[in-house]
């Protein structure tokens, strides 16, 4: 393979190994190179990102086409590329995954380099990377769930995190063994009002028929084929103003064949003109709650509900304590000052003996979907980064720059931080960087904002040591071959893809 002079490393030796790894050579291309780094420098500008989801492509497209001496490796610890819109975005939803098209394209650069199956931090560590990018960039985003911090909460029968049920019928290699219990009862609890919880409920009321035309993982179509469940109640906290679901996903369930809607108490919303004021997009998502399904409940197999008012307490377990058997819920009320206000808080409502109000619901089975978290890298300190436990983030200045604790921005409440807090050459972007709140355009959006900052730096790098230390590592060529073996397999059963669920058949595929 032939190396451009430029790539040799000023302080390290182990550049050709790098260079041997590449999908193809890099080359410097023979478009103008106005205002670049390799000009002012004598070399290329290398960036390390970890991550392949939306955060992680979006950056890197961004970065290679106004940067045009960047030079982009990207980490990815599945065999696999993605994130979320491979293993979180519904098998329903497949015109979301039109986004994957751009990555592919990305991809295909001379510039880019995917570097899959290697897990930062734990495979490899991420001091070691260092010395070798001028710029590292984390997007790996929020691979963890929030608990309820309630009593009995884990590990119980039937009690699973949304995440892992998500991840499952996505053909998440982690949650491959799940096995889900569908069938020792009709009622399923989903407790939060977001849009993964709608997603949960939409896949547990579809019809299989319906399911089986999408690259769904099969063992989880075959679960669901078997699946009792025909009732779901989806709980919140808080009111009908408050909830964090959008139009187009209660609209989908609305319209679900055969799936009748529990009409919801015309007290819990607000008068006419409160609806009239309120901005366009929340008051059509409540004309539609008031309005509800006209779907007949006598005639529906199925029924859904949308619960509000209701924090969980405690699970309660069949009398042989092999599974969950009902959640306990206290009753809330909205802060009486500001009800209809989005941010309104949930009260807890209180009996004349001074008692928490309390109610039972029913369950088979409980998902509880109330947000996903980040975690630290291991070792993620050797770096100087604090990671931010409270907010769950690595420490930012809002543009993407990573900065010490004490120097950061809370995004909400955006403002540029002072440079002195700044971590050079250390950048994040996605939910690991915002929290786990948005789609896939904010993160778009932000990934774009943290590119520029990268661009608008300029420092010193390159390479890693996976090699090194005997880890196997797949290209995009490899992960092209896997797509390629699951679209043949899925065309076997008339559908898009069929995922391969574990690391080890992914890999066997390209023995
Ligand atoms: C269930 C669910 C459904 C959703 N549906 C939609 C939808 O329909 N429409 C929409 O617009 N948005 C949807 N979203 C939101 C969207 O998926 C996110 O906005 C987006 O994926 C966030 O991108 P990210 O790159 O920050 O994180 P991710 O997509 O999570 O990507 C992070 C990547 O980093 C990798 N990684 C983690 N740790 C390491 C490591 N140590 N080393 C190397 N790599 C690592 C992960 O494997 C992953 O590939 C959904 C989210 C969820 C959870």
């Amino acid at each position: 393979m032939r190396q451009h002079p430029a790539f040799v490393c000023a302080q390290c030796t182990r550049l050709t190994r790098s260079i041997r790894w590449n999908v193809s050579p890099f080359s410097l291309p023979s478009t103008k190179r106005l205002n670049s780094h390799a000009t002012q420098t004598g070399r290329l500008f290398r960036v390390a990102i970890v991550g392949s989801g939306p955060a992680g492509f979006y950056a890197a497209s961004h970065l290679l086409a106004k940067q045009q001496d960047a030079v982009v490796d990207m980490y990815e610890k599945l065999p696999v590329p993605f994130g979320l819109v491979r293993y979180g975005v519904a098998p329903d939803h497949p015109e979301v995954k039109n986004c994957e098209e751009k990555f592919t394209e990305v991809a295909t650069s001379s510039r880019f380099n995917f570097v899959g199956n290697i897990a930062l931090g734990h495979d490899l560590p991420l001091a070691a990377l260092k010395p070798h990018y001028d710029a590292i960039l984390f997007a790996y985003g929020a691979a963890r769930d929030k608990g309820l911090g309630i009593p009995g909460e884990e590990p119980r029968r039937n009690v699973y995190s949304a995440r892992a049920f998500v991840g499952w019928y996505n053909g998440l290699p982690d949650h491959r063994d799940l096995e889900p219990d569908l069938t020792s009862g009709e009622d399923a609890v989903i407790i939060g009002h977001g849009n993964v919880a709608l997603d949960v409920a939409r896949i547990l009321l579809s019809d299989v028929d319906a399911l089986r035309k999408t690259d769904i993982s099969d063992y989880a179509l075959a679960a669901l084929a078997q699946s009792r469940i025909k009732r779901v109640r989806v709980v919140g906290r808080r009111g009908p103003l408050q909830a964090s679901f959008t139009i187009k996903e209660v609209r989908e369930l609305l319209q679900l064949p055969s799936v009748s809607f529990e009409p919801i108490p015309k007290e819990l919303f607000p008068p006419e003109e409160t609806i009239s004021a309120l901005p366009r997009a929340q008051k059509r998502l409540i004309q539609l709650l008031a309005k509800g399904s006209t779907n007949n409940p006598e005639t529906s197999s199925k029924s859904w509900s949308l619960q509000f008012c209701l924090s969980p307490s405690s699970f309660e377990m069949t009398p042989d304590a092999s599974q969950v058997a009902r959640v306990q819920f206290d009753r809330n009320y909205i802060e009486p000052a500001n009800p209809y206000s989005r941010s309104s808080k949930a009260i807890p409502e209180y009996t004349e003996s001074g008692q928490p109000a309390r109610t039972n619901l029913p369950a088979s089975i409980v998902f509880r979907s109330v947000g996903y978290r980040s975690l630290p890298l291991p070792n993620i300190q050797d770096l100087g980064i604090e990671f931010d436990e409270l907010r769950g983030v690595i420490p930012n200045d809002g543009v993407g720059r990573v900065t010490t604790l004490s120097g950061s921005v809370n995004p909400q409440n955006f403002s540029a931080g002072s440079p002195a807090s700044h971590l050079p050459g250390l950048y994040c972007a996605g939910w690991v960087k915002t929290g786990p709140t948005g789609v896939i355009a904010s993160t778009m959006a932000d990934a774009f904002t943290t590119a520029d900052a990268i661009y608008r730096s300029g420092l010193g790098g390159v390479k890693p040591e996976a090699e090194r230390l005997g880890l196997r590592r797949t290209s995009w060529q490899d992960w092209q071959r896997i797509d390629e073996k699951e679209r043949a397999l899925g065309k076997e059963t008339g559908r898009p893809r069929a995922k391969l669920g574990r690391v080890s058949a992914m890999l066997e595929a390209l023995d």
